[in-house]
């Protein structure tokens, strides 16, 4: 997005981005679509550029979410007690019935929830059924353009189901239930990644704006020979690669009977880890998994809210941070993170940092972790020289947040309070490309009344079309979680710098 006056100047504002800026005041220049200049206030700007009032208000740099799923923005509240396990065997349930139109609601919905609390770059990895389709992604991308966000979209992919993939559970199940799960066979891996060659052969959307990249979904759902061809397909059109990695100690104890090694290890053999993977979670590794993340120059994407939600463990981010491994911060989906909110993820990353040690000098700060949900998820999304920085060259990609509330009264610490006070209610305008997304808090993008009008419309139909795949799951439910809570309950060592992970 464009603004349509070359020049702004945000004059009388506090500029706070963790790296060059800590809440004291400043003056910022923005020519088109980035920052060219940040000064003292009373920045010279040229005369015809359009000022933009800022006092009272903190500037910081849009918040980036590291991981979420677009298709499933309508399930809101849809689950309880669920584990990730039992969440993986609902997905019948989500949007299974989704037409292009649909696909295209869901992502907008999930940006416009993005961008009303400050977020203005997101990973999504969004799921269609039973496959990606160039005009399916498309769609989605067109849905995050419309709304004004940046995003790298990833489609999710996988050529076995979840019951497939998990060794003993399609026997575990009763006869008919195993016919009926077998049925909802996986996708050939050869026509998934056709129709992502297609998809992005084809893309028109400005990369900048709106990229792919892949999401071969979890590694004991995807043989080899598919993570190879996604590695290649990937190497081809310079794409980056986000796969879950180790998010449960299930997925943690089934990568170990199946392949003999560490989830990490096992991809790594592959070739798949590089400078342009993302691992989603990383909660059930080691230091050798954390050394050979880092030495790749991959990524990690800490889900906090959602690890909590799924009762899956906590990730080691300090010692991820130690041996040089990248961080980024994400909700994840509205079925297991709940809220799209950035600044929820990133005071639960703050916390979460604490309870594996007692010493404080391993926990996470505010300034390193506002880095995280910024410049981290940045350099994960491929996007780390485009955004995340109040900084001349990088994007006008900001957060105008109101001074005047009351967690900011009185001001005594710009990052400290923003990092473990904000929960988004101080959110008054969005900007992204130097356009506003979000003024005074209303969607200037698009219209929020016919969002909601378009989003009920859609959530009737597919609660009418569910009703089948909801008997389905209800009766796989206890066969599923029996079988996975034992799987969980064996054991699994983890070797860690600092403090240990829970039931060893
Ligand atoms: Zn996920």
């Amino acid at each position: 997005m464009i603004a349509s006056q070359r020049y702004q100047v945000v004059r009388g504002a506090r500029l706070l981005d963790g790296i060059s800026h800590d809440g004291a005041h400043g003056d910022l220049l923005i020519d088109g679509d980035e920052i060219r200049e940040i000064g003292p206030p009373g920045l010279e700007a040229p005369a015809d550029g359009l000022v933009i009032d800022a006092a009272d208000q903190l500037l910081i740099p849009g918040l980036v979410n590291a991981h979420t799923h677009g298709d499933v923005s309508l399930a809101k509240g849809l689950g309880d007690r669920l584990s990730l396990e039992l969440l993986l065997n609902a997905s019948p349930l989500t949007s299974e019935t989704f037409c292009l139109e649909d696909k295209y609601l869901a992502a907008k919905l999930a940006a416009a929830e993005m961008v009303l609390s400050g977020c203005t770059a997101c990973y999504d990895l969004f799921s269609e059924f039973p496959m990606p389709s160039a005009e399916g992604l498309a769609a989605v991308g067109q849905g995050y353009a419309d709304v004004g966000m940046r995003a790298v979209v990833a489609p999710l992919m996988a050529d076995r189901n979840f019951w497939q993939a998990i060794p003993g559970l399609l026997e575990a199940l009763p006869p008919k239930l195993r016919d009926e799960v077998d049925r909802s066979q996986s996708v050939p891996a050869d026509a998934a990644i056709a129709a992502c060659r297609q998809a992005l052969k084809d893309w028109t959307i400005d990369r900048d704006q709106v990229r792919l990249a892949l999401g071969p979904t979890i590694p004991h759902h995807c043989e080899p020979s598919f993570f190879r061809a996604c590695r290649a397909l990937a190497d081809e059109f310079g794409a980056a690669i986000h796969t879950h990695v180790a998010e449960s100690k299930v997925q943690a104890v089934v990568g170990m009977e199946k392949f003999g090694k560490t989830l990490t290890a096992h991809l790594d053999e592959l070739g798949v880890i590089g400078p342009d993977f993302t691992a989603a979670h990383a909660v059930w590794i080691d230091d050798e998994d954390m050394r050979r993340l880092a030495d790749r120059g991959a990524s990690v994407a800490h889900n906090p809210t959602s690890n909590l939600r799924l009762g899956t463990g906590v990730a080691p981010v300090k010692a991820m941070l130690d041996v040089g491994l990248n961080v980024g911060v994400g909700t994840d989906a509205s079925t297991c993170g709940d809220a799209l909110n950035m600044f929820e993820a990133q005071r639960l990353a703050n916390y979460l940092s604490r309870i594996h040690s007692p010493d404080p000098d391993t926990w996470l700060d505010a300034k390193t972790t506002l880095k995280l949900a910024t410049t981290g998820s940045a350099r994960g999304l491929g996007f780390g020289n485009l955004t995340g920085r109040l900084a001349p060259g990088f994007k006008a990609d900001m957060v105008f947040l109101d001074l005047k509330k009351i967690q900011y009264v009185p001001f005594n610490n710009a990052v400290r309070q923003m990092v473990y006070q904000e929960t988004g209610t101080a959110v008054h305008h969005v900007m992204i490309g130097g356009a506003f997304v979000v003024q005074a808090g209303e969607l200037q993008t698009i219209n929020y009344s016919a969002l909601r009008a378009d989003v009920a419309r859609l959530n009737d139909r597919v609660h009418d079309e569910s009703e089948m795949a909801d008997a389905l799951v209800r009766q796989l439910e206890g066969v599923v979680g029996d079988f996975c809570v034992a799987l969980a309950q064996k054991p699994y060592h983890v070797h860690r710098f600092v403090g240990i992970q829970r039931d060893l």
